[in-house]
């Protein structure tokens, strides 16, 4: 290929990006993507647009985090979405397509790239300086859940791992704004609008009706105490809450799936207190994803929650 040729092909992006905020078409710039309809104007920074509509989340970083964030994501991808994945494409005959909402460091991305996925990864946070060093950097790009920056109808699977629960509250809190349920509704929308009809959503985050929320505010090095949830806090969400959202925004029914394999317990594992205290919930979770322990899935005695819905024929 001659070097006139590649200075063609290199500025795309696999994805066939939109303006996030009037879904006009964008054109690529000298170093921005301009949005033909409403005049807006995205930044590209380092080869990575930044489609950010509305506020970032800026939650804490160093370096030792990250580094348990990306095992924590390595974990997860390895043992829960890739073989999900494997079981819901199973027979598919072209290559699906997936968006991983709020992905971090990215490392999901990279990982379901090499499985042979086409895989798309956005996140409005404070991550993306890791993305430098990411293997598929082409797909990765600033952006928020309530304005998606894909087309109608782009992909198989939209998933997201404790996103909702961080959506309509104050910075890194759990203090909810008075307006959270319609910010969280509004990516419930945006989920379903760039679905294929048939599509499916998977989601995650810590059970509202569990009275201890074990999966925030701890840092590294820092005890591992649990945070008493009460369960008519807001800032959680329960299976519920995740149906009438889902399914007013043309979903279909959902269904709970186990827990068993989500969580590595890294850090747990690291002392024996930290083993001890992790015991009950592994067992729990196992006990998930057998026929028997079904019930358990969104109840009180379960601390996490993983959904998933199909979008719906027709609508737009
Ligand atoms: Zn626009």
């Amino acid at each position: 290929m001659t070097n006139k040729a590649a200075a063609v092909m290199s500025p795309g992006y696999p994805f066939h990006l939109v303006c996030p905020r009037c879904k006009g078409e964008v054109k690529l710039g000298e170093r921005s993507l301009d949005c033909g309809c409403c005049r807006a104007s995205f930044d590209i920074r380092d080869g990575i647009p930044d489609l950010i509509v509305g506020g970032r989340f800026e939650d804490e970083e160093n370096a030792e985090l990250f580094a348990h964030e990306e095992a924590t994501c390595t974990f997860t991808t390895e043992n829960y979405i890739a073989p999900l994945l494997e079981r819901l494409f199973a027979g598919y005959a072209r290559t699906p397509r997936v968006l991983s909402l709020g992905c971090g460091l990215g490392t999901d991305v990279d990982l379901l790239r090499e499985a042979g996925y086409d895989v798309a990864g956005i996140d409005c946070g404070n991550r993306s300086t890791a993305w430098k060093r990411r293997l598929h950097k082409d797909r990765l790009y600033l952006a928020n859940g309530m304005y998606l920056p894909f087309e109608d109808q782009t992909f198989d699977l939209v998933y997201c791992g404790c996103v909702f629960p961080h959506v309509g509250v104050e910075g890194d809190t759990n203090r909810v704004l008075p307006d959270y349920a319609e910010q969280r509704s509004r990516i419930a929308r945006e989920m379903r609008r760039v679905l294929k009809t048939g599509g499916h959503v998977m989601v995650s985050s810590p059970n509202r009706l569990f009275p201890f929320d074990l999966f925030h505010g701890r840092s590294p090095g820092k005890q591992m105490w649990p945070r008493w949830n009460p369960p008519s806090s807001p800032f959680l969400l329960s299976a519920s809450d995740y149906r009438s959202m889902f399914e007013k925004a043309g979903c279909g029914a959902g269904t709970l799936l186990p827990t068993d394999n989500y969580w590595g317990f890294l850090r747990r594992n690291q002392s024996l207190a930290g083993k001890l205290t992790a015991l009950p919930v592994k067992m729990a979770f196992s006990l998930s994803s057998r026929p028997l322990g079904k019930i358990l899935r969104g109840s009180p005695m379960l601390p996490w929650l993983v959904m998933q819905f199909r979008r719906l024929e027709g609508g737009a």
